[in-house]
């Protein structure tokens, strides 16, 4: 599909003619936070914020119900939850948080464990990327293989003042931009190069720092000093874990008798102490510092070894919500600086591959 143009006025009506297609999510203002809330036809959303609370619990609900058990006369019935979820629309998604979903998707769809419901929200729910024309200063996507102009997502707009160029980056996305025919006019090739020229810009104005690589990592994982030093201020609240778009530990309970009753999914989060407690009471990370060197080296480590990206998408969030102030930041340029002595200067550790 032809790369379009909606004029700025435009843009209620086709959030009006979306909700055609399923419920449409939007970044909301609160009093005290924001997040992605489900907005009526005629409401207006404010895309100027990046959200406190990102878009994942949309998707990978908090507690989400995976089935329903029955002991009858002919046995045991197991019926999975899932059917019942609507199409939605996250709309003004950031590019960080829809590559995100990414990150869980290889978490979650993998062929050994694939979650259902999971599957089937993922399934249903388009994402229309809004390129950030202002990224925030605890923001560091570009450092972890991200950009503010990243396309991502089925549909990828960016603001240019007084229009917005959207492009469609799937069969999904098409179907969402062609509800609002009539409103588009077609890019021309200048729409095209000043869209390029935002690009490059935007990538620049999010400032890369040295990170360190999967091997790095290794090397310092028996460093307890190093660990014990990065924890000292930790609570151990999980407030990161829970905030952070990428995260999807979980645990799962059932509620009900013998006879019948629910199976549910519940995030959990790796920095809590009885996360790793096993039945006879063993527990291999007891001591906090343990599970803020499991949260690091998952992210930046394992999810590489595992998947081949990084488990971070640098959205600053877990910068913002820490009580303690821990900047995750700090670490990546720590850990990076461990190495310097054998890369030689600090420049040099900028390009380097990540999973060597
Ligand atoms: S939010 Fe801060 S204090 Fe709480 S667990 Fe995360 S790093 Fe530790
Ligand atoms: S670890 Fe922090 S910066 Fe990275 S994705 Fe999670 S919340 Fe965002």
């Amino acid at each position: 599909m032809q790369a379009k143009i909606l004029k700025t006025e435009n843009l209620q009506a086709w959030l009006d003619k979306l909700a055609s297609y399923g419920e449409v999510y939007a970044p909301v203002k609160g009093k005290d936070t924001s997040s992605f809330e489900r907005v009526n036809a005629g409401v207006m959303p404010d895309f100027s914020i990046r959200t406190d609370v990102p878009p994942k619990g949309l998707i990978f609900r908090q507690a989400e119900k995976i089935l329903a058990y029955t002991v009858g006369e002919d046995g045991l019935e197991i019926k999975r939850a899932g059917e019942e979820i609507s199409n939605r629309i996250i709309f003004g998604i950031r590019p960080c948080d829809s590559r995100a979903f990414d990150i869980l998707d290889a978490a979650l769809l993998n062929p050994y464990a694939s979650e259902y419901s999971y599957s089937v929200m993922r399934e249903r729910t388009v994402l229309i990327t809004l390129a950030c024309n202002e990224p925030g200063q605890t923001c560091f996507c570009t450092t972890v293989d991200g950009s503010p102009a990243g396309k991502v997502g089925n549909v990828w707009i960016i603001d240019l003042g007084d229009r917005y160029y959207v492009e469609a980056l799937s069969p999904s996305g098409e179907q969402v931009v062609m509800l609002g025919e009539g409103l588009f006019m077609d890019a021309t090739e200048d729409d095209k190069l000043l869209v390029q020229h935002k690009e490059r810009e935007l990538f620049k104005a999010v400032s890369r720092f040295p990170a360190p690589t999967v091997g790095d990592l290794n090397r310092i994982f028996d460093d307890e000093d190093f660990w014990k030093r990065l924890a000292d201020k930790c609570l151990s609240c999980g407030m990161c874990t829970f905030l952070c778009p990428t995260c999807h530990c979980y645990e799962i309970k059932d509620e009900g008798n013998p006879k019948s009753g629910d199976r549910y999914r519940i995030w959990d989060s790796c920095m809590f102490s009885n996360f790793t407690l096993a039945a006879g009471g063993h527990n291999p990370r007891v001591e906090h510092w343990k599970r803020l060197r499991q949260r690091m080296m998952h992210k930046f480590s394992y999810f590489i070894e595992n998947s081949g990206v990084i488990g971070c998408v640098g959205c600053g969030r877990c910068i913002r919500s820490c009580p303690v102030a821990f900047d995750v930041r700090e670490f990546l340029r720590d850990a990076a600086l461990v190495c310097t002595a054998t890369v030689g200067s600090i420049d040099g550790l900028l390009d380097r591959d990540r999973t060597a």
